[in-house]
């Protein structure tokens, strides 16, 4: 187990990156990006910039313009690598499920970048952290706490 205040700081990090992230990472991530044509200044800019950045690491996508839609996805076969990485994620995920589960608790996602991940639990407010690619690194309440499902935020005991 990480330093609980090393895992708070890997989340703080893993959050900003998410928000921050994008429209080619988000690409990457969930295999498709949709906007309305009003809200992309230049829309051909925006398809040679997505088409740039898939050059450059040799994944294929598509991008195109449909009414008032302006889209990219992800075309033909994921490389190998990021295969094994897509495996490996699921694979630790499964893993921390029945994790969580000795605990009590009932473990979702709460935000995924890649091979890193926000973890939280149904019924409490318990975070845990797991990034597969480093060792897998994993931390948080969710495996080292019991759930307390009384405990959800914006509950108050006296209700
Ligand atoms: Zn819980």
């Amino acid at each position: 187990m990480e330093d609980p205040v090393d895992i708070s700081r890997r989340i703080e990090r893993l959050v900003k990156r998410v928000q921050r992230r994008d429209d080619y990472g988000r690409l990457l991530a969930t295999g498709q990006v949709i906007h309305l044509v009003e809200q992309v200044d230049d829309p051909e800019a925006w398809r040679a910039d997505i088409k740039r950045q898939a050059r450059a690491d040799r994944i294929k996508v598509r991008t195109g313009q449909t009414g008032d839609k302006l889209w990219a996805f992800l075309h033909g076969p994921v490389p190998e690598v990021q295969m094994a990485e897509e495996e490996r994620y699921f694979h630790l995920l499964d893993v921390l499920k029945s994790r969580a589960k000795l605990r009590g608790h009932s473990l979702k996602v709460t935000l995924r970048d890649g091979e890193e991940a926000l973890l939280g639990c149904e019924q409490c407010d318990a975070v845990g952290y797991a990034d597969a690619a480093s060792g897998p690194l994993v931390g948080g309440a969710l495996f080292e706490e019991d759930c307390s499902p009384g405990k959800l935020p914006g509950t108050s005991a006296a209700g």
